[in-house]
């Protein structure tokens, strides 16, 4: 069920532990400082995880089974909302042409891209999600991991890849394919957990994003992303932290998985339900997360 591995950026075996979840080890590479989970889930393990139940999974709430998201399609307005922002960035960078996104889940994302005049299509290795996009969206989604679908060299102008490259086996692999199927001077935007993020390093164990260990397996930061592009034939372009856009209310709720799970947090909850301000939509940056914009080098 388990598997060991060497480092993904420089290929070393050389780690030192950086903390213990739930039995498995967080480890960051001497040499080169990437940090992983080592050993961990095989591959076909983890493709059991994205089922139905990722999307739509109560184990969110009870604090230790981090892994999925709280209804996924119920907060659509505010994906949409927190892409649309993305979308405008990568159009900074290159023309509309023909877009992918790798793990492209329900789908919001793609359609709006295609109302916004792109061309595009998803890649997806969850049934439910990719059902849910065909049918209910009418896109085009194909099932799979990247590396199974083959696609024609320099097909796609922009290449998305949202809260993704964490989850992969082996994301060295990956960017070279998607450098492989992006024409020259093509985009990739790339959002992960920021492992060096002020919230990572205050929260520890505590931080949503390693209690997520059996799905998350790299830990990125600023430094170990941009080598990892830059190996995989990327320039990159801009790093920031991610945005989101929220629900007041459940995002007021959240605060309870970090740490102020106190009267006044509770207080200001019933509150705010109160006089109805729960669904007010607000822009948060956490500061958890990077969003990194890179092209590829001819
Ligand atoms: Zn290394």
């Amino acid at each position: 069920m388990l598997e060991t591995v060497r480092c993904n950026l420089c290929g070393a075996d050389d780690t030192i532990p950086v903390m213990e979840i739930d039995g498995f080890y967080i480890v960051r590479c001497r040499q080169c400082g990437l940090v992983y989970v080592n050993p961990r889930y095989r591959p076909e393990i983890l493709q059991e995880i994205y089922t139905e139940t990722y999307y739509d999974h109560d184990g969110i709430n009870n604090g230790l089974e981090f892994f999925g998201y709280e209804n996924y399609v119920a907060d659509e307005e505010n994906i949409r909302a927190t892409f649309a922002k993305r979308l405008r960035t990568i159009e900074r960078y290159v023309p509309r042409g023909r877009l992918l996104d790798i793990g492209c889940a329900t789908g919001f994302f793609l359609d709006l891209a295609r109302n916004g005049g792109w061309e595009v299509m998803g890649t997806e290795v969850s049934a439910f999600s990719a059902h849910y996009a065909r049918e209910k969206l009418g896109l085009d989604v194909r099932m799979g991991t990247l590396s199974d679908l083959h696609f024609a060299d320099q097909t796609f102008d922009a290449v998305t890849m949202w809260d993704v490259i964490e989850h992969v086996p082996d994301p060295l692999g990956e960017l070279k394919e998607v450098g492989r199927i992006l024409r020259d001077g093509g985009i990739i935007s790339i959002i992960t957990p920021d492992v060096d993020s002020w919230v990572a390093r205050w929260l520890g164990n505590r931080w949503e994003e390693f209690r997520r260990v059996r799905e998350h397996i790299y830990f990125f930061s600023r430094r170990t992303m941009t080598e990892t592009l830059r190996k995989a034939g990327f320039e990159v372009l801009k790093i920031e932290s991610a945005d989101k856009v929220f629900y007041l209310g459940p995002a007021l709720h959240r605060l309870k998985y970090y740490t102020w799970d106190g009267v006044l947090t509770r207080a200001t909850t019933r509150f705010v339900y109160k006089l109805g301000l729960d669904r007010v939509r607000i822009n948060v940056n956490p500061f958890t997360k990077m969003a990194v914009y890179a092209r590829k080098q001819a």
